[in-house]
């Protein structure tokens, strides 16, 4: 040990071993970094990798013993045998090859330190090797147990260069391979010098040909040079490439691939630096809008899904026009529906504007192909702290907001308000309800007349329904149909209904028609035709006494299925009676495409339609498109004679209102339908029936 102090401290160049050890911990630590790259690196690229990595790692041990020779005064005329100098720069290369090799297959820590053990041995046999190529005018004698110890402490060290390298326990596991390679190589080496001694023979002479220390030092400066530089070039090129491909990739998952939008994990990303800023004792209003398309569906199911897409990219450039400050900030959350953020606002009045700017840019038309799409658009909001108290709530408020929109024909922007949260509670209460309310035998169905334009005759009843609630009285169906309808209820509810009209209409001694609404979620239901007609067998109903109502709302969700169940129901003598005509969005198409047996016109445009131009306009035009399709009409809602008077003007068929009656209970419909059915020509008196509500 003393020999080893000794010949380090006096034998040695104190600045030029500081050098060597500066290029030791340089070298290693580039070399352990570019291999735990070269480890995660793919199969065919590992391999270049693991090259480029051993010729660093060998060079750093060849350039590290040199430069500590140079270091190493013997004070005697001294020199290098160049071939052998050179093979002991190719055995470090190689050496490392291997070592890196073995540890970058490694699956066990026993297998990295055979790795890292292999590493010592090129680290002795490079420097026994490039010791051999040491020249003096004498013998170098070696001391026995230092050579063993120099081997030893290179084995040693060496095997654990790699050991926490591949399974770390924390994040700087790496700094102990770099330690154990660096001590590696410089124990060896000096344990490995301490043990010689030299024995002059002046009969030995150094020959002319060797490489000088001079020629060593330019050698060595310019092999480290090139090395390290080449190695911190690569480090440098594969990190900025990985944090290139990581920030990429980042990126994609916070991006929706359509639109190019932020998406949803993006949002929360915001939502939670805001959250952040706010615990941070930040104090700033934000403003969260739910943006939902209208008519968005039907240009999918008309026109395809790529002018969907189409429409959804348009909307997205224009919304990053739209967007002027580092504080707004727009997301699409779902198909149709896109999440914007506002925050460090002054006045409510400046949301607003947002959100308007952002509506009038969804109204634009986008082309599409030879046409001009357009979709509409319904904004709710919400505002903390104003409207809440928490964040995290501020979406299913700014959401009930949208919704309130998305059911109100002339406001398309609606700010949350307390009475949402109300209805939105009340609509939970009464879902509750409304599931315990056939079991208990809560609804009732009503019937209203439908009669002939010109001899007033009552042609049909329609059912309605009714619910008595135990509490709250009768609830309207608009009301709790709707409620049914989102729960999915309207299928057990909707086939009550039928049952119980059809075991009442077949009841009735005169084959008064009935028309029964049915809803969107019932036609699509796989069973609904065998339904629909095990009904009719066991209720005994003639099938053509039958008509069922539908909406647009049905044809539009799957035009292909419902054609084919309309058509199955047709063939059962079914009557089919398109409702509401004139509310939706399609309805000249659909009337063309679909197999209807009636149009019934919708009521908000019978009211004062006599007094009402546009009105008027639209009826006239309902009828003569009715008479092109050889499609009866009926008139809904007609409440007044001078209304009735207008539509037998337009040869309407038949109508439905007040004026003829309001919708009555089974028993004031039982009576009427005891009377014999009369034709066209034969006129009853207008039905004093008394209404139970409308
Ligand atoms: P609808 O199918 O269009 O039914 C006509 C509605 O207009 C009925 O309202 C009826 O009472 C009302 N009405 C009829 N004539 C007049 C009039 O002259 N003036 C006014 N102001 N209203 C008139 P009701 O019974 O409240 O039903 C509303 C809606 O609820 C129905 O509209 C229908 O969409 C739905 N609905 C009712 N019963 C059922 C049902 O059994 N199943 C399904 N799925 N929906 C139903
Ligand atoms: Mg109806
Ligand atoms: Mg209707």
């Amino acid at each position: 040990m003393l020999r080893v102090i000794g010949c380090f401290t006096q034998e040695h160049n104190f600045l030029l071993t500081m050098a060597a050890a500066v290029v030791c911990m340089l070298g290693s630590g580039l070399s352990i970094r570019l291999f735990m790259r070269a480890r995660r690196a793919r199969r065919s690229l590992r391999r270049i990798h693991i090259g480029l990595t051993s010729m660093i790692a060998g060079a750093t041990v060849w350039a590290t013993h040199f430069i500590a020779m140079l270091a190493y005064d013997p004070v005697v005329e001294h020199g290098y045998e160049p071939v052998i100098t050179g093979a002991s720069l190719l055995v470090a290369i190689a050496g490392s090859a291997i070592s890196f090799s073995i540890a970058a297959e490694a699956r066990s820590n026993w297998a990295s330190v055979r790795g890292g053990a292999t590493l010592g041995l090129t680290i002795v046999a490079m420097h026994y090797l490039g010791m051999s190529a040491y020249l003096i005018p004498g013998r170098i004698i070696w001391n026995p147990q230092l050579v063993m110890a120099s081997i030893i402490l290179g084995v040693v060290f060496g095997g654990l260069a790699f050991h926490r390298v591949l399974q770390p326990l924390t994040p700087y596991c790496w700094l102990g391979g770099v330690l154990a390679m660096f001590l590696a190589v410089c124990l060896m080496h000096f344990t490995g010098m301490g043990a010689i001694s030299i024995e002059l023979d002046p009969t030995i002479v150094v020959p002319p040909q060797v490489i000088s220390d001079t020629v060593l030092g330019f050698l060595v400066l310019s092999l480290v040079s090139l090395f390290l530089m080449l190695g911190l070039a690569t480090f440098l090129i594969d990190v900025n490439m990985t944090e290139q491909t990581s920030s990429l990739l980042k990126d994609a998952a916070l991006r929706d691939p359509l639109t190019g939008l932020p998406n949803r994990l993006s949002l929360e990303q915001v939502l939670a630096d805001i959250r952040q800023g706010l615990q941070e004792g930040e104090d700033f209003p934000v403003a969260m809008l739910t943006i939902d398309l209208d008519l968005f569906k039907e240009i999918n199911d008309l026109h395809g899904h790529a002018a969907g897409d189409c429409v959804l990219r348009a909307i997205a450039a224009r919304f990053e026009e739209v967007l002027d400050s580092p504080f707004e900030f727009v997301a699409r959350t779902g198909g149709d529906e896109f999440i914007a953020l506002k925050r460090r606002y002054t006045r409510i009045e400046d949301v607003r504007a947002f959100a308007e700017s952002l509506r009038a840019r969804i109204l634009e038309p986008v082309p599409f192909n030879d046409i001009m799409l357009n979709v509409g658009a319904s904004v709710g909001f919400a505002i903390y702290p104003d409207d809440r108290q928490s964040l995290d709530e501020l979406q299913h408020y700014s959401d009930l907001a949208m919704y309130r929109a998305k059911a109100d024909p002339h406001e398309k922007i609606c700010r949350f308000d307390a009475y949402m949260d109300q209805q939105s509670r009340e609509r939970i209460t009464l879902l509750g309800d409304l599931r315990q309310a056939l079991s208990r035998d809560e609804f009732q169905l009503c019937y209203q007349l439908q009669n002939d334009v010109d001899t007033h005759a009552v042609v049909g009843f329609e059912v309605l329904l009714r619910w008595l609630h135990p509490e709250r009285g009768f609830i309207s169906p608009e009301k709790f149909v709707p409620i049914a309808e989102s729960s999915g209820l309207i299928r057990e509810i909707g086939l009550w209904v039928l049952r119980t009209a059809c075991f009442e209409a077949a009841s009735w001694p005169n084959p008064y028609r009935v028309a029964v609404n049915i809803s969107p979620q019932q036609l699509i239901q796989p069973s609904f035709v065998e339904s629909v007609s095990d009904i009719l067998i066991e209720s005994r109903l003639d099938p053509e006494q039958l008509e069922l109502e539908v909406t647009e709302a049905s044809i539009i969700d799957d035009q292909h299925n419902t054609l084919k169940v309309m058509h199955r129901l047709k063939t059962m003598g079914i009557r089919i009676a398109m409702d509401d005509f004139g509310t939706g969005y399609s309805s000249l198409s659909t009337l063309q495409a679909f197999p209807f047996d009636k149009i019934k016109i919708d009521r908000s445009f019978i009211t004062d339609v006599h007094k009402d131009e546009q009105r008027a306009a639209i009826v006239r035009s309902t009828m003569l498109l009715g008479a092109a399709l050889q499609i009866p009409v009926l008139a809904e809602g007609v409440e007044q004679a001078d209304e009735l008077e207008f539509l037998k003007r337009q040869r309407c068929d038949e109508v439905q209102g007040f004026f003829f009656g309001r919708p009555m209970s089974v028993a004031d419909a039982r009576q009427i339908a005891s009377q014999p059915l009369v034709g066209k020509n034969c006129p009853v008196p207008i039905s004093a029936a008394s209404s139970i509500r409308h």
